[in-house]
């Protein structure tokens, strides 16, 4: 998930892989956006280390960037990294961000939903050049992933992370947020910073 969009920088001297992404106009998505993604077997072989760490410098390079999944710059394995570290600035953005996670990397990650409780709020994606669109999740997940070393760990998750972790596991599933989004709701992202810019101003005001 994202906000901004940026280039690419050099990893090693070598440039790292731009991203993957759907075209609307021409309705285009290409495969490794809409397939499944390889599970990994662990031990990691030296190949699957190497792409974890191009996804890893990849998403530390984006300013304002939540999470990545590996099929989005083409290396259709089940890798995801993601953080969600607290910050006061994001909370007034997202209230229901109540739950923080340091920088984490998942090999093959999966949710379940807990309870119905399911929530609306907008996302962008690195995948999807330009535009945001409103989201329905889960309010609460059960998560299973793996570490680099694979030891399992497993959780719960509410609010803002759960949803970060749903936007970054179903990556890995060949799914999107668009997919959850109406054609006709999807909007030009910078329409959507303004439009919630206003209710924020207006939220404010009523205090
Ligand atoms: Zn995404």
């Amino acid at each position: 998930m994202t906000t901004t969009l940026s280039s690419c920088t050099l990893n090693d001297g070598k440039p790292l892989p731009g991203y993957s992404v759907v075209d609307l106009t021409a309705n285009q998505k290409p495969v490794v956006l809409t397939t499944s993604a390889q599970k990994l077997s662990f031990p990691l072989t030296p190949e699957d280390i190497n792409d974890i760490r191009i996804l890893e410098a990849k998403f530390d390079q984006e300013k304002n960037c939540a999470g990545l999944a590996a099929p989005q710059i083409g290396i259709a394995k089940q890798i995801i990294v993601f953080a969600a570290p607290e910050n006061e600035d994001m909370k007034k953005w997202r209230p229901d961000f109540t739950q923080f996670m340091d920088k984490t990397i998942w090999i093959n990650p999966s949710y379940e939903g807990i309870g119905e409780e399911k929530r609306e709020d907008y996302e962008a994606c690195f995948s999807v050049l330009e535009m945001a669109g409103t989201v329905k999740r889960y309010n609460k997940v059960r998560y299973t992933a793996y570490t680099m070393t694979g030891d399992l760990v497993e959780g719960m998750a509410e609010g803002f992370l759960a949803r970060i972790i749903q936007h970054e596991v179903d990556h890995v599933n060949g799914k999107l947020f668009i997919d959850y989004v109406p054609g006709d709701q999807l909007m030009k992202i910078d329409d959507f910073w303004k439009k919630r810019a206003e209710a924020l101003k207006a939220e404010q005001e009523t205090k």
